[in-house]
């Protein structure tokens, strides 16, 4: 099957599955993985932060970062398609017991216009707003990258209301490799963000919270009491720093890859593409002739996967496991089926 559901379907190679064997072991509950340190120390050197965690998924670090820095009652500002808002299981609400500000945008981008609206005035009857979360690339809304000049205007509206900041970087690589940024650039106006290992990376398990070292050591007993406090979880952060060593400059043949499908869709009458929203690894494109689940269907018989993602949305994401040849079976198909 070419895997276009999602950029998490990526296997281990057999030589990212030997660094996992090799790695050196110990209790990370007590500190005591070197492989776990090391990855962390890695992280923490290549964002410019005072220190960092490994936690089990993406999903634990936005929770842990919302507990840190939040406390119940508070209001925390996302877009309207961000993963908090819409992929964790209102997690937010039960776990931090705070809530959630979805603003909607045209791209998926806050503005800080936006953010600005969003804040809650100071008043007995509101809620305190204490965090505004970005995406970047923002998922949902395409893979679409934030440029760090419309990151260091939204932050600042952030700070000018003393309000705190967390950026979901599941896909941060991919954002520096469409932009050319640099990573620690992109992490520094914030004040925790988190690197995901598993998504485009390729690694099996694990995202990176990043962040001062008073956030992390919060960070680290909300962790364990989440059940994110691993033993030998070397084994898995070998696997991250493999992926971080050998993986990185795939991401510019994944976003080549995206593009070149992108061009396909949008010549197709069958379908609704603007080419210029594609800027990374992710293709999501309108149906309006045909439910997207009967196309998704369709292609799913012919070996090829995608993800509805609204009832005419689709999505499609390229990853290390999906080749040119792929693409080129893909954009065939499509022409063949959807002419
Ligand atoms: C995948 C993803 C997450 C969650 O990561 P998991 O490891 O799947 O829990 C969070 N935010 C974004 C933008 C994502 O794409």
């Amino acid at each position: 099957m070419i895997d276009l559901r999602s950029d998490t379907v990526t296997r281990p190679s057999s030589a990212m599955r030997t660094a996992m064997m090799e790695a050196d072991v110990g209790d990370d509950v007590y500190g005591e993985d070197p492989t776990v340190n090391q990855l962390q120390d890695d992280i923490a050197a290549l964002l410019d932060t005072e220190a960092a965690l490994f936690t089990p998924s993406g999903t634990m670090a936005n929770q842990i970062a919302l507990h840190v820095l939040t406390d119940p009652g508070d209001e925390v500002i996302v877009d309207a398609t961000s993963h908090i808002y819409n992929y964790e299981t209102g997690a937010a609400g039960m776990l931090s017991g705070i809530q959630l500000h979805p603003v909607s945008t045209s791209n998926g981008l806050l503005t800080p216009d936006a953010v600005e609206a969003a804040i809650r005035p100071e008043g007995a009857v509101f809620p305190r707003s204490r965090v505004v979360a970005l995406e970047n690339t923002a998922n949902k809304a395409g893979g679409r990258v934030y440029s760090l000049e419309h990151i260091h205007a939204v932050v600042e509206v952030a700070r000018s209301h003393g309000l705190r900041t967390l950026l979901d970087g599941a896909r941060l690589w991919n954002a520096a490799a469409a932009t050319g940024a640099d990573m620690a650039n992109y992490a520094a106006p914030f004040d925790l963000v988190w690197v995901a290992l598993s998504k485009g990376l390729g690694a099996p398990v694990g995202s990176v919270l990043a962040g001062s070292a008073n956030h992390i050591n919060a960070a680290r007993r909300v962790r364990k009491r989440l059940g994110g406090g691993m033993r030998q979880a070397g084994i898995l952060a070998a696997a991250g720093r493999y992926a971080l060593a050998h993986h990185r400059e795939q991401l510019v043949t994944d976003h080549a890859h995206a593009r070149r499908l992108a061009r396909a869709i949008s010549a197709l009458p069958a379908f609704e593409l603007d080419v210029d929203t594609v800027e990374t690894n992710i293709v999501i494109f309108d149906t309006p002739h045909a439910s997207a689940q009967t196309i998704a269907d369709e292609l799913a018989s012919e070996g090829i996967g995608l993800t509805p993602f609204g009832p005419h949305t689709l999505r499609a994401t390229t990853h290390r496991d999906v080749s040119s040849d792929d693409i080129d079976t893909v954009i065939h198909t499509l022409r063949t089926l959807y002419r």
